[in-house]
Parts: structure tokens; sequence; C-alpha cells
């Protein structure tokens, strides 16, 4: 039987053991942890994301610093706001909603936030971290999509070492963080991507396969192998010609592929609640580590 890993219940059971902490945190020193979300714009999809991020922040007990800046911001406004932000001992993490307005370089902002309060985990210090480190330990700043993937695997009971994974994609905040993370677990690791030759027979000799591609169900059954595990980030906004609607769909062909596999995410429902729950992980671990507890 196949079993579908619920994204939705995994992300509730960690955002609970947070609120837990979070909880003692505040029994203990008098304060708990900050999160500035800062959004430049009204991109449709980001302030979808931003309202659903500033939520669960709120439900496990962070304290949310608002900053939604207007479109015409400037670059150098907003390295004014994060330099405040920076100094600010209450924010404790800095998450940038991307995309920012075209007027504004994304690295030099995300350059910007300093590494101790990178919620995101994209700062080169912490790229680095996690590059040398020699365990995926409590410490880092790790980029909250590959932590939610492996949370999920390892929430599975899913044995990492020794196995061959596959990630299909390599961009720096899904593909080649989730490959530094499996590297860590004793996986032997291959990246994929779009001039990748016979890419679905390597796909086929995955025993874990990662799709963060961003184009709609282009894994078919024919790619994987009986029993793999699959774990689709994507998130692709379809036509649905049966409702006359849009549907969301992932890279994987799910229907075809689910009856193959061992274990498998579905979309919506998979990895996208459990990179919400990565970001507040990410925050509360950035206290301690301001803290030095
Ligand atoms: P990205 O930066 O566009 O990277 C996509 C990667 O896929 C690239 O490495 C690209 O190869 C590769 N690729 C494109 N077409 C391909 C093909 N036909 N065959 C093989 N590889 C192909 O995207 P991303 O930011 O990593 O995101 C990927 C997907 O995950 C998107 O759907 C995004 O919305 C979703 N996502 C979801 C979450 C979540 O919380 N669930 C979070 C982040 C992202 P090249 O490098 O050669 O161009």
């Amino acid at each position: 039987m196949t079993k579908i890993i619920d994204g939705k219940k995994i992300s509730q059971r960690l955002k609970d053991n947070l609120r837990i902490e979070i909880d003692e945190i505040k029994n203990t020193f008098k304060r708990v942890p900050g999160l500035a979300v800062v959004q430049v714009g009204d991109v449709t999809a980001s302030s979808v994301y931003v309202k659903a991020k500033t939520k669960a922040a709120k439900e496990v007990g962070i304290i949310v610093f608002d900053h939604h800046l207007d479109a015409s911001t400037t670059q150098s406004d907003l390295l004014h706001l994060i330099n405040k932000l920076n100094k600010n001992e209450d924010v404790n993490g800095i998450l940038v909603q991307l995309p920012l307005p075209k007027n504004i370089n994304e690295q030099i902002i995300l350059d910007s936030i300093h590494p101790n309060k990178d919620a995101d985990g994209f700062h080169p210090l912490n790229v680095g971290k996690l590059s040398i480190s020699k365990s995926n330990n409590e410490n880092l700043l790790i980029p909250c999509t590959p932590l939610g993937c492996l949370i999920m695997l390892q929430n599975e009971g899913i044995v990492l070492s020794g196995k061959n994974a596959v990630i299909i994609g390599r961009s720096n905040i899904v593909g080649k963080p989730m490959a530094q993370l499996l590297i860590k677990e004793s996986c032997t690791v291959t990246i994929a991507h779009s001039k990748t030759s016979n890419i679905e027979n390597i796909c086929k000799s995955a025993d874990i396969l990662v799709v963060a591609i961003g184009r709609p169900e282009v894994v078919k059954s024919n790619w994987v192998k009986d029993g793999a595990i699959i774990i689709d980030v994507g998130i692709n906004r379809i036509n649905d010609v049966e409702n006359n609607k849009t549907k969301l769909v992932g890279d994987v062909m799910f229907d075809e592929v689910k009856n193959k596999v061992s274990a498998i995410t579905p979309v919506p429902g998979g990895v996208g609640p459990m990179t919400i729950a990565c970001l507040l992980k990410n925050t509360k671990t950035a206290f301690l580590n301001q803290n030095k507890i």
C-alpha cells in the first residue's frame, strides 16, 4: 500500500511542539522569539504566503513585526529597513518575501540580513555552514523547504543511510541545499536539471526522488522505480478543464506515480505546509543561538 505522506499533519505536530518550546522560553526568559516579515509590493502569491506565514507564526507564539512596503520602495530604503531590523534586539528572524521588484537586487538584500537573523537560511554564511557542517545539527539555519522535506522523510521513519537519492532541480533554495542535507544523512546523491541527459533512467535509479522543477506533472510513472519514495516540491497552477476552474498540481503526475511507489507527498498538502513550519523552527533556532541557549 502506498503511503501518502501528510505534510499538513506532520507540520501541525512540528508547530504543536514549537508552541510548547516557545511557551517554555517565555516562562524562563520572559521573552519570545520575534520574526520580521518584509514584503515589497502586492504580488498576489507573495501576499498569500506572507499571510499564511504570519498566521502560523502567531499561532506558535512568535511575535510578528509586519513590514509591508510600497512597490515603489527603492533598494536603499529596503537596505535601511533591514539595517534597522538587524539592530533591533526584539527581532530574532528576518524574512524578506521573494520575488522583489525588478529595481531591487535580491542577492544584495539577502546578503544584508545579519546571518544570525537569517530565518530563510539563504545568507552565504549559512549556505557555507550547511555545506561544511558534518551533521544537520539543530543550530544551523537551513533553507525551509529542503529542511521540511528532510523532516518529512525522518518522520516517516525512512532509513536514509546508503540510499540512492536523486534530486531534480539545482536552485539555491531547494535543489542544492536538499543535496547537502541528504549527503549528510549518508545518501548517495545525484542532482539532475534541465540539461541532464537520460534523466528518466537516472530517476529510475532513485530510492528517494525529490522533484523541484516548477513545471506541472513532468515526472511520469516510467521515471520511477517500484517502491521508491517521492517528494514533490513543485507547485503549479493549471486549468482544470473538468470544472472550468484552476487547480494546483505538483511536478509529479501524482495519480499515475502513486500506484508504483511506496510513499509520495501530495500537492497541495505535502511540502508546502512543512516550509512554513520550518520558517518558525528557524526563528526559534535563531532566538536560541542569539541568546546562546
Ligand atoms: P527554479 O529556481 O526555477 O529551479 C528549477 C530547476 O528545475 C532548475 O534547476 C532547472 O534546471 C530544473 N528544470 C527545469 N525544467 C526541467 C526539466 N524539464 N527537467 C529537468 N529539470 C528541469 O525553481 P525552485 O525555486 O527550485 O522551485 C521549484 C518548484 O518548487 C516550483 O514549482 C516552486 O513553486 C516550488 N517550490 C515550492 C515550495 C514549497 O514550499 N512547496 C518552496 C519553494 C519552491 P536548470 O538549472 O538547468 O535551469
